[in-house]
């Protein structure tokens, strides 16, 4: 067996509630209507990612447990909400179409340079580019008949959404499958309260 095929597609993110994948789900729901070239994401599936790790060797979990859980107990639980829509790298040329995260705490970025530190002597490449919190609604397979999918983005860029709190990190393996990617939880990271 190569051993590419023991190897898991893993990322550490932070799951967000039902009512809050309801909201996204409405809001993609009303812009599938506009068309475009695109796979919307299931919004089960919809989640804040902090760090993706790609292919590991599965040995390594433990590992990646006894790294991640102190600093996520050392987080305090902090509230997140839904704010604005956009595309990466712009909406002029999207790839990507997300959902905003208003961060009153400011807590995202630290947090996830702080996965991303944790990591690297596990021999996880540091993240080069720069850590941007989002939800993804969908990606473009090509800007073919984009134009006023892009238009109605543009009209909910600054929607505001529900608010929730971010209690605990998660490990998820990912499988791709034709029908879109299916994550597993392997490992959960509470933050913990003061
Ligand atoms: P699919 O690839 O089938 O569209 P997906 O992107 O949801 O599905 P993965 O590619 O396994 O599934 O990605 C898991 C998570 O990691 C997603 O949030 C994805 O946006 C993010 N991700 C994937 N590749 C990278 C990357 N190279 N850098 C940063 N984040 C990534
Ligand atoms: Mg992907």
């Amino acid at each position: 067996m190569g051993v590419e095929t023991t190897h898991i597609r893993s990322f550490v993110a932070i799951e967000i509630p039902g009512e809050v994948k309801t909201f996204l789900s409405d809001m993609s729901r009303r812009l599938k209507g506009f068309g475009g070239d695109v796979r919307w994401t299931r919004p089960e599936g919809i989640h804040i990612t902090l760090k993706f790790l790609g292919n590991i060797n599965p040995d390594l979990v433990g590992d990646l447990r006894d790294a991640l859980t102190p600093v996520c107990a050392r987080q305090m639980p902090f509230a997140l909400s839904v704010l604005g829509t956009g595309g990466f790298p712009d909406m002029r040329r999207p790839r990507v179409l997300w959902a905003g995260l208003n961060d009153p705490d400011q807590a995202l970025v630290p947090l996830a340079a702080q996965v991303d530190s944790a990591l690297e002597p596990l021999g996880i490449a540091r993240e080069k580019r720069p850590f941007n919190p989002h939800l993804t609604l969908a990606r473009f397979k090509s800007l073919k008949r984009s134009s006023d999918l892009i238009q109605a983005v543009t009209r909910v860029a600054g929607i505001e959404g529900p608010a929730f709190t971010a209690h605990e990190a998660t490990l998820f393996q990912s499988i791709l499958r034709p029908t879109g990617a299916e994550y597993t939880a392997l490992c959960r990271f509470p933050f913990s309260p003061e």
